[in-house]
């Protein structure tokens, strides 16, 4: 059996795990992730020593900003900045085996489609909702990279003349339905702060209907614009927030028979991005 070692860098946890050639996790270790980069990279070290062993014979590091997988360039992310510092020459250097980098969704919708949710799926659409939007497109069983970067689908436009992104474009996709935006819904509704997103759902009166509704009308309708662009066979709801929005949709259908396509929630949840990293790694092998 072939082994590798995935590490799945996220805003808040930091997850390093020994995983076979068929998805099986031997060892895992979980982290909160340090704000500082020269922090992460110390907690990185830490954690792989305490799984590495002579069987795993490649790494995959997923982190949570643009890459360039072809120059392993990160570009600055939104929580963690790793783009000063170069980890993958340094980890390669530090345990004597090759090391990919890639954008933590790739990874995950690699995982999701050889092990979750998508198995089976040469045509899949991954969206991570959590604090922001991440994604990932896999086209003809390869993971979409475009001329770098292809795949920020949460900065695709739901509403040209709305409030501006971190990215610098308006209404984004991650400006109305992430998990930030629907803390603000549930703000501007005067609804307390600590109100869930499974107790909107399960409630039924106007005020909660109104925030579900301001929060996955615009997911549907960027949802309906990647179908159309892409015609994946399956569309996946990952990150912390991932099952709710399935279910949020349900009431929001896809509106056009032209562009129909089922939403699964993740079937990995968080061991995803550790799991599809250290698949990464070892297919990548030189
Ligand atoms: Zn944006």
């Amino acid at each position: 059996m072939q082994w590798a070692i995935g590490i799945d860098i996220g805003g808040t946890k930091t997850r390093v795990a020994l995983v076979s050639a068929d998805g099986v996790i031997g060892d895992l270790r979980v982290a909160a992730t340090p704000r500082l980069a020269a922090d992460v990279i110390a907690t990185i070290d830490t954690l792989i020593a305490e799984v590495d062993t002579q069987a795993a014979s490649a790494i995959g590091v997923g982190v949570p900003a643009r890459v360039d997988v072809s120059s392993e360039t990160i570009f600055s992310g939104g929580f963690v900045d790793l783009s000063g510092p170069s980890l993958v020459g340094r980890l390669s250097r530090s345990r004597g085996r090759p090391v990919f980098i890639d954008n933590d969704a790739s990874m995950a919708l690699l995982a999701e489609a050889r092990f979750g949710a998508a198995k089976g799926c040469s045509n899949a659409v991954l969206l991570t909702i959590g604090t922001g939007i991440g994604g990932a497109v896999l086209v003809d069983g390869r993971i979409l990279r475009g001329r770098a970067t292809a795949g920020q689908l949460g900065h695709i436009c739901v509403n040209w003349r709305g409030p501006r992104c971190v990215c610098g474009l308006r209404g984004c996709l991650e400006t109305a339905s992430s998990g930030t935006a629907l803390r603000r819904l549930i703000t501007d509704a005067e609804l307390p702060g600590d109100t869930s997103i499974e107790s909107l759902l399960a409630r039924q009166d106007d005020r909660a209907r109104a925030v579900v509704r301001g929060w996955a009308q615009p997911l549907r309708a960027g949802i309906d614009s990647l179908v159309a662009a892409f015609g994946p066979e399956r569309l996946v709801l990952g990150g912390g927030l991932g099952a709710a929005a399935v279910r949020a949709l349900a009431d929001f259908p896809a509106a056009s028979p032209w562009f129909q396509c089922e939403v699964a929630p993740a079937a990995l949840s968080d061991n995803a991005g550790v799991i599809g990293a250290a698949l990464a790694g070892l297919e990548a092998r030189p």
